[in-house]
């Protein structure tokens, strides 16, 4: 994994998150919000950008890798190697437009194949613009449906507002790093324990 090659760098885990889902219903505003605590309104639709922040997890010092996807996700072979780099992703859609929820089907196949090898995928599902109740389109409860037949979690968030936000981020964090946890175990059971590198991880786990 990357962030073993760079121990003398830093020995901070690094979990790698991807915004995914439709044009304008966030993705940037909460990347932003997360990163930098501002609401930015007018975030350039087609830059994609990734950001790094040091965090603390659970008492814990990590980075995380966040990677706000924007247009050229269109292309199919771009798409799939952003999709691949990522160990967790949030996806999202706008409680004011039906069409980003109905996206989601879509924008989760998509990483479901890309990551096919992989038993679990850390995912969230995101419905953001909460504060735009008046002109919510797509009801709470349905949403949670979807989520729950997904297998997944279900937050509303806003960007505007900062409400949740951290939530998200940080829950996802969580699902990538217990997934990470029970690989190790199950390579230290293999293995049994007798690589170094192994044992220095499972020290970190202690
Ligand atoms: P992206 O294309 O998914 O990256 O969407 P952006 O982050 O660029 O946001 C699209 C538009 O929705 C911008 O005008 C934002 O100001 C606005 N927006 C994003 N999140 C929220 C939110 O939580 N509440 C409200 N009211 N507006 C939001
Ligand atoms: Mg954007």
């Amino acid at each position: 994994m990357a962030s073993n090659k760079s121990k003398n760098q830093s020995s901070l885990s690094l979990h790698k998150v991807i915004m995914v889902g439709s044009g304008g219903v966030g993705k940037s505003a909460l990347t932003l919000q997360f990163m930098y605590d501002e609401f930015v309104e007018d975030y350039e639709p087609t830059k994609a950008d990734s950001y790094r922040k040091k965090v603390v997890l659970d008492g814990e010092d990590v980075q995380i890798d966040i990677l706000d996807t924007a247009g050229q996700e269109d292309y199919a072979a771009i798409r799939d190697n952003y999709f691949r780099s990522g160990e967790g992703f949030l996806l999202v859609f706008s409680i004011t437009e039906l069409e980003s929820f109905t996206a989601t089907a879509e924008f989760r196949e998509q990483i479901l194949r890309v990551k096919s090898e992989e038993d679990i995928i850390p995912l969230l599902l995101v419905g953001n613009k909460s504060d735009l109740e008046d002109r919510r389109q797509v009801a709470a409860d349905e949403a949670r449906g979807k989520a729950e037949q997904w297998g997944m979690p279900y937050v509303e968030t806003s960007a505007k507002t900062r409400a949740y936000v951290d939530k998200v981020f940080f829950d996802l964090m969580r699902e990538v790093r217990a997934k990470k946890m029970s690989e190790n175990k199950e390579k230290n059971g293999k293995k049994g324990g007798k690589s170094k590198r192994n044992l220095k991880e499972r020290c970190h786990l202690l």
